[in-house]
């Protein structure tokens, strides 16, 4: 048999994935395939002797989590995680059927190939290598592939953490998404962004109460008016600005390396010239709200006697509670506040030895490669591993094209992976994750 290299079967391996409809709807009755693809998964790793567990939160929401043995067992493991789930896509506006897998112009095609059945499958390539020629990493290593990401994580890396939390024993770090990718300033420099913090998650509910009555009376108590402004208020109103140690060092280096003058007053002057990133950084520089939802009324000449809205807010570290006390003043004192579901911002610093070698691997591939942490306004699957006590970081090795818009690829149309950039990604994690 022909010898296989990581580099060789990982394209095969994100391939299979993509095959796989792991659609989560957020509805558990038409989310599909987490079991199958974490099926296929398990059958990855057991065919090289590898040791899996598979949980299921609920029926076919399955989880699966192996850990590698390293040479010193007294060290720290490294968790390295991927959700094998992926947000539903509509094959009516894809220029490939978006389950095909498809190959083409040095892409693969399909729902997942960035977000993030690529990582995935890395990570699978790395491990079945190592267990071909018998090497032994330096400390344990616990994969874990995870259901449920794309909508709360609840039946996924939430539920792994409260009901099998001995499975990350020992776990001092984690990379998985969203970084890791480069952002080309020129032939000689690329950035690779690392992520070293999220926003916090605040889902929360504003309900109105006012004076139910007749449509045709004059009424100055009504619930709908009184959301309705606070809902407009909230809309429109743009919280302070918070420069946190991530965002700060994510600018100063960036403005360094594109000899972009950086107002320390002005940030999103600066954030704008970024091109395809702007959009990426823009929302890491203060709290933010957006109404999501309303809800009021039965009939068309009745004013309801109550009226709510779901407000999407997104906190910076440490703003979780600064962040109500602002709220409630845009709102005034009269609407009422429910949280929905809260999830706390994670911040971690860019330094130690897995931070260097996550620098050393990529300019062993790319000697044009400079590291530089962002924050991620978005969640991951690091919230909820990091209520365990890992650093989490986002690292999930990725090179690309200098004119591909990237970010617009996540939940996007024609959502594809760069062959050679899954292949440089595989060559990254596996030198760092021997160096690690
Ligand atoms: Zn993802």
């Amino acid at each position: 048999m022909e010898p296989v290299s990581a580099a060789d079967e990982v394209v095969d391996i994100c391939r299979d994935l993509l095959r796989i409809d792991t659609s989560n709807t957020g509805d558990p009755r038409t989310t599909v395939g987490e079991r199958v693809a974490a099926e296929y998964v398990a059958e990855k790793l057991t065919e090289f002797g590898i040791e899996v567990e598979l949980h299921e939160s609920a029926p076919r929401r399955a989880n699966l989590v192996a850990r590698i043995p390293g040479a010193d067992r007294s060290r720290g493991a490294l968790l390295v995680h991927g959700h094998l789930d992926v947000v539903p896509a509509d094959a009516g506006e894809w220029s490939v059927p978006p389950f095909s897998g498809e190959e083409k112009d040095g892409y693969l095609w399909g729902r997942g190939a960035i977000d993030m059945k690529d990582f995935d499958a890395m990570t699978l390539a790395v491990v079945r290598g190592w267990q071909r020629t018998g090497y032994v990493p330096p400390r344990d290593i616990v994969l874990a592939y995870t259901a449920d990401e794309e909508a709360g994580m609840e039946y996924g890396s939430q539920f792994l953490v409260r009901e099998h939390a001995d499975l990350f024993e020992g776990c001092t770090e984690a990379i998985g998404e969203v970084g890791g990718f480069s952002y080309t300033v020129n032939d000689d420099l690329r950035l690779y962004l690392v992520e070293t913090a999220e926003k916090g998650i605040d889902w929360l509910r504003l309900h109105a109460k006012g004076r139910p009555g007749h449509g045709s009376f004059v009424h100055d108590d009504n619930a709908v008016t009184a959301l309705a402004e606070a809902v407009a208020a909230v809309g429109r109103h743009k919280f302070p600005m918070v420069i946190t140690p991530t965002v700060r060092s994510f600018l100063e280096q960036v403005s360094e390396a594109l000899g972009i003058d950086l107002d320390p007053d002005n940030p999103e002057l600066s954030i704008a010239k970024l091109g395809p990133i702007a959009n990426l950084i823009g929302a890491t520089v203060r709290n933010t709200a957006n109404p999501t939802r309303l809800e009021a009324g039965y009939k068309d000449n009745v004013i309801p006697g109550k009226a709510s809205a779901t407000i999407d807010c997104r906190t910076l570290p440490g703003q979780a509670e600064i962040f109500l006390d602002q709220l409630r003043a845009v709102i005034g004192p009269d609407i009422e506040i429910e949280h929905v579901s809260q999830q706390a911002a994670v911040e971690t610093g860019f330094d130690g030895a897995l931070v260097e070698a996550m620098g050393a691997a990529l300019r062993a591939e790319d000697p044009g490669a400079r590291t530089v942490p962002y924050m991620l306004s978005g969640g991951t699957d690091a919230k909820a591993f990091s209520t365990l006590g890992i650093r989490c970081f986002g690292f999930a090795p990725l090179k690309l094209p200098a004119d591909l818009n990237f970010s617009a690829l996540f939940h996007g149309v024609d959502e594809r992976v760069p062959v050679e950039g899954l292949q440089f990604g595989v060559r990254v994690l596996d030198r760092l994750l021997q160096a690690s």
